[in-house]
Order: C-alpha cells, then sequence, then structure tokens
C-alpha cells in the first residue's frame, strides 16, 4: 500500500508566493532573487510531501498550470510577440491584452484560457523536464505532473477569426487538434521517460465532465500514443465522477484516480464494475476540497476488503490539495472542538500516511485512526432556533411583489436617473495603507473610535470623489471589508474565521474561505453604518453591497453533513434581515453580489436542475421581501451564461451586471434575453483585473456594441468587477473615461418610449 499526495498549496507557510511573485512584478525582486525564493518554496513542498511514497514536481506554477501548459506547447497568440521567456509569460497572464480568466471547474480557483489559432504546436520548454532535473539537483527524485491533452483541449478555445468569439472546440476540432497536440505530448512524455521516472502523472479532470463517446475515442487514442513512449502513466479524474466508469478504467495507462469524495457514484461503479487488478487505483479518499477530518476509521473499513483485491492500491486525496490552506497547525485561536474536527493540506497528508501504514498493518497507525474517528462522534454546533425558521418558510418567501416591470416603473420614479446610468461594482482600492490600519485594528493596536473615524474619512473621500466623475449610483467603497465573504462570515454566528488559511484564487490573490461549521444566524446589523454614513453624503443613490447566500456558502467550506441547500437557506434569511435594515433606514439601491452562482454548478448537466432550483431559491429567499420601490442588483464576474439564462432570470433581480470585456462578444445572446424580460443589464465595459486604462474610444466601442443588441433604457455603464486590486492612479483616469464615453453617447440618444 503506498500513499500519494498532489497538488500541494502553492502559496507557502507564509503565503511567500505572493510575496515573490508581487515582488518581482514590481521590480523589487531581481530576476535571480525570484527564482532563488521560487526553487525555495520548491524545497518547502517537497518536505511537505516527506511522508508520501512519491513526490510530485512540476506543480509550482508561476501563475497558472493551464497557462504553463499553453506556453510549453507554443500556444503563444500572435499579439504577444516572439516567445521571451518570463515576459511574454507575464504578459499573458496580466498584460494588456491577457488571456481570459475564468473559473476551474467548479471550484473558486481561476485559469487563464489558452486561445488556439491553428492545428499547430511545438515543444517550447519541457517544464515538466526541467522541474524533474531540479528536484534530482536538490537530491530529490520526483515525479513529473502535468495537464493532460484531454483537459488542456476541453478547456481551451478556438480563435476563428473573422471577428466571431473564440468558443471551445467541435468534436471535429478537438480531433484535429488532438492529433498535433499529442506529437508534442508524446516528445514531452518521451523526453521524462528517457528519466525514468517512477511515473508521469497527468490530471484529466475534464474527463469528470460530460464526455461524449466520440470524446472518449480520442483520449483512447492519444493515451496509446503516450503510453507508447515508456514511463508508466497515471492519469487523475476529479472534482466529479468520472464520465464513464467503463470506459475510463480501460484508458491503456498504468494507474488511474478516482475521486471518491464528491459523491457516492465512483464507488458505486467500482463495486459493480470491479477495477482492472494490474493497474494502480489512486483512491481519493481524503477530501482536496473540504477541510473536515477523514472519518479514518470509516476509510479503513471500507478499503481493506479492496485492499485485498487490488495489489496496487493508493491512497490519494480525493483532487489537488490546492484548494486548502497549508495546515491547521497555526490557527490555535479556533477553539479546540472545532480545530480537532480540520484536516488542511499538510494533515491531509497525515491522514494519508495514517491510512497507508494502518492499512499496511501497523497496529498503532490502526488505533490512531479509530481514535481520531471517534473525536468526530458527537453532535456539534446546531441551532435549534434556526432550524425552525427554515421549517417555517412558505412560498411566499420565496416569491417578490409586484412583477419586475411594475417595480422598475416604481423604481424609475423613486430614482430619477439619467439615460445609461453609471455605477461601479462596490470595492475601491484597497491600499497597503488602509490594509495596515484594519490589521492594526484587529490586533488591537488602534481603538474602535479611530478605526471607525478613519473609515469614514476614506467613504467620504470616495464620495466626493464619485460626485466628481459625475456617477450616478453611488458605492461607499467597502473600505471596511478585507473580502466580500469574509466580512459577512465574521458577523455571522456559527462561521469561524482562520487566522492564516489563505487559498489562491487566481496569480497572486488570495482570499482566506470562512468555516460555516453549524447553524448560521444574524446576532447584528452588518453593513448598516457604513452605508448610512455614505448616504448621509449624498444625494445621489448609494447602493448598499450584500454578497448573496450561494456566494457566501460557495466561497467557504462548509459542514458535509448539513445539506447545502439548507446552509444556503440559513444564509439568505440573514441577508433578508439585513435588506430590511437597509431599507428601513432609506437605502434606495441594493447590490446583493453572486459571483458564485455559476460555479456551484455540478460538472456534469444532469445535475445542473437539482444545484439551479435551491440556488436560485435562495437569491429569492433574500430578496422575496424587498420593498417594490427598492431596486435590488446582483452581480456576477463572467458573462459566459447563455447556457443559464434561465436560472438567472428565475433570480428576479432588477438590474445584472455582469463581465463583459475580456470574454469580447459572447454576452450578447443571453443579454437581449434578460432585458427582453425589463431586466437592465450593465455590461463590463472594461477589464479591472489588468492596470491598462481604457480610453473613452475602447469603452465607447464596447458601449456600441451592447446597444446594438439593447434597448438604451436597459443599459447600465460600469466596470466589469470591483476596484479593490487597482489603484486610485488608475481608477480615477480609467472612471472618467468610462464617464465622459457615457455621457457622449447618451446625448446621441433618444430613449424609446413606453418601456
Ligand atoms: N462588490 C464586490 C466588489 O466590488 C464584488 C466583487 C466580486 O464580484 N468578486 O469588490
Ligand atoms: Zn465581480
Amino acid at each position: 500500500m503506498h500513499a500519494f499526495a498532489f497538488g500541494f498549496p502553492r502559496l507557502g507557510t507564509r503565503r511567500e508566493y505572493k510575496a515573490l511573485l508581487e515582488g518581482f512584478w514590481s521590480g523589487q525582486l531581481s530576476p535571480a532573487e525570484f527564482s532563488e525564493g521560487i526553487a525555495q518554496l520548491k524545497l518547502q513542498r517537497a518536505a511537505a510531501y516527506a511522508a508520501m511514497d512519491l513526490i510530485p514536481c512540476n506543480e509550482l506554477s508561476l501563475y497558472d498550470p493551464m497557462l504553463d501548459t499553453a506556453v510549453m506547447v507554443g500556444a503563444i497568440p500572435e499579439r504577444f510577440g516572439a516567445y521571451t521567456g518570463l515576459e511574454t509569460y507575464f504578459a499573458m497572464a496580466r498584460g494588456k491584452a491577457a488571456l481570459e480568466l475564468t473559473k476551474w471547474f467548479n471550484t473558486n480557483y481561476h485559469y487563464l484560457v489558452p486561445e488556439l489559432q491553428q492545428p499547430e504546436f511545438h515543444l517550447l520548454q519541457n517544464f515538466p523536464l526541467e522541474d524533474l532535473r531540479f528536484h534530482r539537483s536538490q537530491g530529490i527524485e520526483a515525479v513529473p505532473t502535468l495537464i493532460g491533452p484531454y483537459t488542456f483541449l476541453r478547456l481551451s478555445k478556438r480563435v476563428r477569426g473573422g471577428g466571431a468569439p473564440p468558443s471551445p472546440l467541435t468534436t471535429e476540432e478537438l480531433a484535429l487538434f488532438g492529433e498535433a497536440l499529442c506529437s508534442v505530448y508524446a516528445r514531452i512524455v518521451h523526453e521524462l521517460s528517457q528519466e525514468n521516472p517512477s511515473c508521469i502523472v497527468l490530471h484529466e479532470p475534464a474527463l469528470a465532465l460530460d464526455v461524449p463517446e466520440a470524446h472518449w475515442e480520442l483520449v483512447h487514442a492519444w493515451y496509446a500514443q503516450l503510453a507508447a513512449q515508456g514511463a508508466p502513466l497515471w492519469v487523475l479524474c476529479y472534482y466529479d465522477s468520472v464520465a464513464d466508469y467503463r470506459r475510463y478504467v480501460e484508458l491503456p495507462v498504468a494507474g488511474l484516480g478516482l475521486d471518491l469524495v464528491s459523491n457516492e457514484e465512483n464507488r458505486r461503479w467500482l463495486a459493480q464494475h470491479g477495477f482492472p487488478p494490474e493497474k494502480v487505483l489512486l483512491a481519493g479518499v481524503v477530501n482536496g476540497r473540504q477541510v473536515w477530518a477523514t472519518d479514518l476509521e470509516a476509510v479503513c473499513n471500507e478499503l481493506e476488503p479492496l485492499a485485498a483485491n487490488l495489489p496496487k492500491l493508493v491512497v490519494a486525496p480525493s483532487c489537488p490539495l490546492y484548494h486548502l490552506p497549508v495546515t491547521v497547525a497555526h490557527e490555535q485561536r479556533l477553539p479546540l472542538e472545532l480545530r480537532q474536527r480540520l484536516a488542511f493540506a499538510q494533515e491531509r497528508i497525515e491522514e494519508l500516511r495514517l491510512l497507508r501504514d494502518a492499512l499496511s498493518g501497523d497496529p498503532h497507525a490502526r488505533t490512531q485512526c479509530r481514535e481520531r474517528s471517534r473525536l468526530l462522534a458527537h453532535p456539534f454546533a446546531r441551532n435549534e432556533a434556526v432550524r425552525e425558521r427554515l421549517r417555517a418558510l412558505t412560498p411566499r418567501d420565496f416569491q417578490r411583489e409586484p412583477d419586475v416591470a411594475t417595480r422598475a416603473q416604481l423604481q424609475r420614479e423613486r430614482l430619477r436617473l439619467p439615460l445609461l446610468p453609471t455605477t461601479t461594482i462596490g470595492s475601491f482600492p484597497q491600499t497597503a495603507e488602509l490594509r495596515r490600519l484594519r490589521a492594526a485594528y484587529r490586533r488591537g493596536e488602534c481603538s474602535e473610535e479611530e478605526y471607525r473615524a478613519a473609515i469614514q474619512e476614506r467613504i467620504r473621500h470616495a464620495i466626493a470623489l464619485q460626485e466628481e466623475l459625475g456617477l450616478d449610483v453611488l458605492v461607499h467603497g467597502e473600505f471596511e471589508r478585507s473580502d466580500m465573504v469574509e466580512y459577512f462570515a465574521e458577523r455571522l454566528e456559527g462561521i469561524a474565521i482562520t487566522d492564516h488559511g489563505w487559498v489562491l484564487s487566481y496569480g497572486s490573490r488570495v482570499y482566506r474561505p470562512p468555516i460555516i461549521y453549524g447553524d448560521v444566524s444574524r446576532p447584528a446589523a452588518m453593513t448598516l453604518a457604513e452605508i448610512t454614513f455614505a448616504q448621509s453624503l449624498t444625494r445621489k443613490p448609494v447602493k448598499g453591497m450584500l454578497t448573496g447566500p450561494v456566494t457566501l456558502l460557495l466561497w467557504s467550506y462548509w459542514r458535509q453533513d448539513i445539506p447545502a441547500e439548507e446552509l444556503a437557506y440559513e444564509l439568505a434569511l440573514c441577508i433578508a434581515d439585513e435588506v430590511r435594515d437597509l431599507e428601513n433606514a432609506g437605502i434606495g439601491v441594493i447590490q446583493i453580489d453572486e459571483p458564485a452562482f455559476r460555479e456551484g454548478a455540478p460538472l456534469k448537466r444532469h445535475k445542473w436542475g437539482e444545484y439551479f432550483r435551491w440556488a436560485v431559491r435562495a437569491f429569492r429567499l433574500a430578496t422575496a421581501h424587498a420593498r417594490p420601490q427598492t431596486q435590488i442588483h446582483t452581480h456576477m464576474c463572467y458573462s459566459e451564461f447563455n447556457d443559464i439564462i434561465e436560472h438567472i432570470a428565475a433570480m428576479d433581480f432588477d438590474v445584472i451586471s455582469i463581465e463583459g470585456s475580456r470574454s469580447k462578444g459572447e454576452i450578447v445572446e443571453s443579454v437581449a434575453t434578460l432585458a427582453a424580460q425589463q431586466r437592465q443589464i450593465g455590461v463590463g465595459v472594461y477589464d479591472v483585473h489588468s492596470p491598462a486604462i481604457p480610453t473613452v474610444e475602447e469603452i465607447q466601442s464596447i458601449l456600441r456594441r451592447i446597444l446594438s443588441v439593447l434597448p438604451p433604457e436597459a443599459v447600465w455603464v460600469n466596470p466589469d468587477c470591483g476596484l479593490k486590486t487597482r489603484r486610485w492612479e488608475e481608477v480615477i483616469p480609467a472612471l472618467r473615461n468610462m464617464v465622459t464615453a457615457t455621457r457622449e453617447l447618451a446625448r446621441t440618444m433618444v430613449p424609446t418610449p413606453a418601456r
């Protein structure tokens, strides 16, 4: 019995990764210092894996593994010019015409979407080989890992020219591009095989999506070609059950991973169809996405009979460990009762070690498994009052009255906004000074009054600035919030915040997912003070800014023994209470952000109905009792929702703001549907993920495109997300251009009557 872990967080125990990248980008670190720091981090990771039987390498991507793969196989769009190493790499990641950034499967990690022009690839740099050699030079024997060809192609987009938006590959294109790609992969695998690694690990989570039979044919052919290069191949598929168990286990490779945690399907198929005994089964038994300690005793009991039949059984995490923080060891402030129920990445490795030893017959390890499981057995953190409130809900609690058109009229009368109203998504720059202030407050080095006054000063400045820029619906700026989920989590009961539980979102961006450890309730208003203060400074409407129940849930870790649906409703009731408090204080526009709404969708289509049913109901529960005159906005940071448009529409908001600048023209179809239903839409007119300042012309060209499909009365103008990661020097001219572009265009337009 062996144990293998993969995807250990890149971040490092003290967020070294973030510091290195940002230091390098800002020029504070020389290239030599940067690569020395990265090398140190690699050694730290190898040490974290020490108790495992194999150590994976090529895991420390400098931005994103999909980007690495694109660069490795020479898939660099022409606009980035000739490849010059890191310069090209980071230009693709975060330059002015960067690749599109989007959610990775149903997680909160984001990857860069490779753009494919021609079915031509060439090996530009064999990253796994370089990293294998680096590890050897340090005396570490590691196994190379890389993203598999199917996942790479499934997540890439084809650029077809002629102004057509990039789109996923068709099956024919998959065959064409796959053939070209696999000859490069074959070369990579061949070069690696020359080094005699124990195996080569290929990540193929896309095999957990819906995979048509024609794709399986291709995947089988590709892997036959790769397997012929020498080294044993291990394929890992995770985040859900494999699309087709039998096709999967027939893949001509030496080892296969099965996620036994996401749901019961893989386990059921394994029991029904068995597993080829000559292959390595990587049994994904410890959860790579949730933080709850594994019931090790139960896993031992389950795996024992399997191990008897499968000599090559390996215990593994269900998916890469980078969805978890590094270690629980530094969370001394969490109550012991909670702490002993938690396992982050380092603890998952310890669990795998224990499982391996216990299953290999070590009685001491087996006793430890039993003892740990016993600790988890007693009831914990349930709240009867909250459960009672859920039981008492009726259909009226999910249905806002009157209909959207009537509401729109009432809101128009109340708000009196110009044509093409301008606004922002909520946050303004979180400067170093502001972060220092919040840290000082948290450490108790600055008093409550001082802190409040300092926040108020910033709100005052933000309101004055927005008035000066001529924005129509203002925001308070979210200066008091470190993070849109954490801020609310800190104020809700039943949710814990860690001190060091950082997880990578994209690039160097990290967040600290809260831990929903019991039933959730709201002891007091959470946002009232700041929003009403901002509103007191201006006659223009200030938008109250809340995070929606689905996002609060999905960007946290949550109890696995309470249905996600129930937790979403508990959170929704907290938000509904907050909406009421804001309305009572005179706030007329309230935005409830749901950027996580789409990523919660299961990987397989046939499971969508069930998820969206409760996700939509959670949002409706949060807003059903809002007054008709209150304009409810929502925001999502992406625009690919042609396929979920009916669910989006069912959320019954008045206004939605979405991304629109990075993903070029793809939005059109769905936004037109929404406008036809009397919804108003703010399509992001510039990309907040890039420091580039959009010009008036660029903004107008996006706006014109939007106005070619939407009636002007349905259109709002805003950046595509919050501005917290930008600097004021970028934000001010960008917003100034946005307002200028809008006012110029609006002057040329006449509103269509009677809408
Ligand atoms: N209101 C949030 C902000 O502006 C929204 C962020 C998000 O959608 N991710 O920061
Ligand atoms: Zn956003």
